[in-house]
């Protein structure tokens, strides 16, 4: 069957490289003109849409609203594919974090953190990364593909799947974070694609403040995705002077802070009643000093800004220590003191490898092979209820 030429912003290319197109590939608009190639009413996006993520079917034989014809045709041409399960953790604090398999021998990793007023989910963008930012363990292992679309959006429809089959936690996932693996603003179309389905009342019609996206600063992608996506920003910052962010993230050399900060004040323009959040990884003796608080304070003054101090996360030959307590709290108090937001943000989920910046899952990137081997960390798929597994 011949399909036609797909729309760049509404069907990843590679959903038409094979002879089946993944429905997960496409947002409503996509969806709607693959149903036009079929001859079919592209408005019929609506009805699959939801049985597709309402009611999580990966089948059509059990789409009441959809004609034998329609079911049949759609069967030829398309597959309904998230990717697998492969392992499944559950912390001692009830964080959960599941290791999905997707194309070509590749893994990756999605958390859930349960919360009293909501449940994240921490949703991977990118198997491995690019951006080699010195504390992170994901950066160790290279970088070796951009997730598909169908990859990012599966990690939620996985999720939510098996959310609703745990009988002690039926807590339903409120907010999305893109704070997985990866750099979400370096796979930009299929990122925002993904997000544009969580978004979707015919997906997960979560609203534009809770789906958050996190970056590490591509300066002229956050320019585009204020004009494109305007979701929730929140920028790794880490550093308040050119030097250290340099030497801690390599990508600040090709966009140092002040471009940064200009990038974040224009998007800040979308909605002045909705704040960036700033990350800010605490690292003993390295950035968390009340001098480094108050440079902060000063980068950014006059911004809606709140500041998200994250006790760093040690991981095996990281070479730098987690800042004591008090010094987190006593740079908190001065952030505080001088107007800004701030929080600390919970460790989540360190006992099984789940907490920010120690996501690994598998890549199988010729450059990265043989690192990614150097951490077995993997365990057989747990059963049907992962208590067994947990701690
Ligand atoms: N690439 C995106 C998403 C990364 S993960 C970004 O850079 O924002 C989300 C957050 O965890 C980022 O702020 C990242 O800098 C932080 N992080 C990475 N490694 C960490 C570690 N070992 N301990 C604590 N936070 C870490």
């Amino acid at each position: 069957m011949q399909l036609a030429e797909p729309s760049p912003s509404s069907l990843h290319p590679a959903a038409i490289a094979g002879a089946r197109v993944n429905v997960l590939d496409c947002d409503r608009v996509g969806l709607g003109r693959l149903l036009g190639d079929l001859g079919e009413k592209p408005w019929r996006s609506t009805q699959i849409m939801r049985w597709v993520y309402h009611e999580r079917h990966a089948a059509y034989g059990g789409m009441t609203n959809i004609g034998k014809v329609l079911r049949g045709k759609l069967e030829s041409a398309t597959e309904i594919r998230a990717p697998e399960v492969v392992l499944d953790h559950l912390s001692a604090d009830g964080t959960r974090k599941w290791v999905m398999q997707v194309d070509a021998g590749n893994r990756v990793e999605t958390v859930f953190i349960p919360e009293p007023d909501r449940g994240t989910l921490c949703v991977s963008s990118q198997v491995g990364c690019a951006m080699a930012c010195g504390f992170c363990a994901t950066a160790t292992q290279g970088f070796s593909r951009n997730l598909s679309t169908a990859e990012i959006i599966g990690q939620v429809w996985r999720a939510a799947e098996a959310l609703e089959h745990h009988p002690h936690d039926n807590r339903r996932i409120t907010n999305v974070v893109m704070m997985g693996m990866g750099e979400p603003l370096m796979n930009f179309d299929n990122v925002v694609r993904a997000m544009d389905l969580m978004m979707d009342d015919c997906a997960y019609g979560l609203a534009r403040k809770r789906v958050t996206l996190s970056t590490a600063g591509i300066v002229p992608a956050i320019d585009r995705l204020r004009e494109l996506s305007g979701v929730s920003l929140a920028v790794s910052l880490h550093a308040t002077d050119d030097t250290l962010r340099d030497r801690l993230m390599p990508i600040n050399r090709t966009y140092p802070i002040a471009e940064l900060l200009a990038a974040c004040r224009r998007y800040a323009t979308l909605d002045p009643h909705r704040s960036i959040t700033f990350e800010y990884v605490m690292l003993d003796g390295v950035n968390d000093s009340p001098a480094h608080a108050r440079a902060l304070a000063r980068l950014l003054r006059g911004m809606p800004a709140k500041v998200n101090l994250i006790p760093f996360n040690p991981f095996a030959g990281a070479g730098f220590r987690r800042s004591p307590p008090p010094v987190i709290d006593a740079f908190r108090e001065v952030l505080r003191a001088l107007g800004l937001i701030c929080i600390t943000r919970r460790t989540r989920g360190d006992d099984i490898d789940a907490a920010c910046g120690q996501l690994v899952g598998k890549v199988m990137a010729r450059a990265a092979r043989h690192r990614a081997e150097a951490v077995p960390r993997d365990v057989p798929l747990s059963p049907a209820f992962p208590e067994a597994h947990a701690g």
